[in-house]
């Protein structure tokens, strides 16, 4: 394989630059050409968008978030006449190989791609960590240290205040980055979308907390399962207790990422070089037992994202 191209689709994650960097350099290592096709599926489509990569134009990106090829969501790609004409665009460039990094909606799109023709591979980057198939995508370690941050500051101002504090964080329909944040915060009471909340045990707690002239207390509601504000009013409601409710949003995806991250997209960058010079298409990077190993595309949207129930159980011997 000479000609490959690599793009970036679905939300932004810490650890894009370093798999794009990575990409980039092991291509460039085993003498390919490497293109950077800007603006996700949406990219796809004009050529204006894609440019060749040199080692020099990838320096200095390590360490920062976000993406330099910029992400969309391009909901047109679901369209079979959109997904050809993308294939007619690539095979008319001359790529050979694609790289694509992102969640498990853009894995869809590089599995479509693949069907007709075009020899694909993953490599999982959301901080959300919902992807099937691998222990860890790229950019939730990092997310998890910015809520911890956030966490640091919260306390603060809460022991000043003798306050609850409300922290909701992203996650979309599931609950890895609450539960991670949680325990390593040292949250009173965690919330997520995979187990019904006993609102009634976390009052109690938050209570007998007070009995032992606890200053302040934090609850960590993942996104996907309430609304901070809902939860903040059930509980003042329930407990008499004040509350006070934070929404961290947007900046949970930014920053620059961490170590783990860094090196999560420095492995699976080198890692898809590889598959596609394996003609291993149609898999996605993943980590397994701190490996790094392959999995099928289908397998990112079809199969099944086990919940640790057993760090849930820890959380809730450990929240007192
Ligand atoms: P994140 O988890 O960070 O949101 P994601 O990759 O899951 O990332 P999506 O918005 O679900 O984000 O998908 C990204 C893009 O992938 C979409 O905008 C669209 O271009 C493409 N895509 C999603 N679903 C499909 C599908 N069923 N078929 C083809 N392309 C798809």
């Amino acid at each position: 394989m000479q000609k490959i191209a690599v793009l970036t689709s679905g939300g932004d994650a810490p650890g894009m630059n370093a798999a794009i960097r990575a990409v980039v350099r092991a291509g460039l290592y085993h003498r390919m050409e490497v293109y950077g096709i800007e603006r996700g599926f949406a990219g796809l489509s004009s050529e204006s968008k894609m440019k060749p990569f040199s080692l020099g134009s990838v320096a200095g990106i390590i360490h920062r978030g976000g993406t330099i090829l910029h992400t969309a969501r391009a909901p047109e790609f679901k369209e079979k006449a959109v997904q050809e004409k993308a294939v007619r665009y690539l095979r008319e460039a001359g790529i050979e190989g694609l790289v694509v990094i992102g969640g498990g909606g853009s894995f869809r799109g590089a599995h479509a791609l693949q069907d007709l023709g075009i020899k694909t591979v993953g490599i999982p980057a959301t901080i959300d960590q919902d992807i099937p198939g691998t222990d860890r995508s790229i950019g939730f370690d990092t997310a998890v240290n910015t809520i911890l941050d956030a966490i640091n500051r919260l306390r603060d101002t809460a022991t000043s205040h003798e306050r609850i504090f409300i922290v909701e964080v992203m996650g979309r329909k599931s609950g890895f980055i609450a539960l991670a944040a949680g325990i390593a915060g040292g949250a009173e009471a965690i919330i997520v979308p995979e187990i019904e909340p006993d609102l009634d045990q976390i009052c109690r707690r938050l209570l007998e907390g007070i009995d032992r002239k606890k200053t302040h207390s934090l609850i960590l509601v993942a996104e996907g399962a309430a609304s901070a504000y809902a939860i903040g009013e059930t509980v003042h409601q329930k407990t008499g207790l004040e509350t006070r409710v934070t929404v961290l949003g947007h900046v949970q995806r930014g920053g620059t990422p961490s170590a783990v991250d860094r090196l999560l997209g420095s492995r699976m960058g080198a890692a898809a070089v590889e598959l596609l010079r394996r003609d291993s298409s149609g898999m996605m990077t993943a980590l397994r037992d701190d490996e790094i190993t392959a999995v099928s595309l289908v397998e990112s949207f079809t199969g099944e994202k086990v919940f640790p129930k057993n760090l849930y159980e820890l959380s809730l011997v450990l929240a007192r």
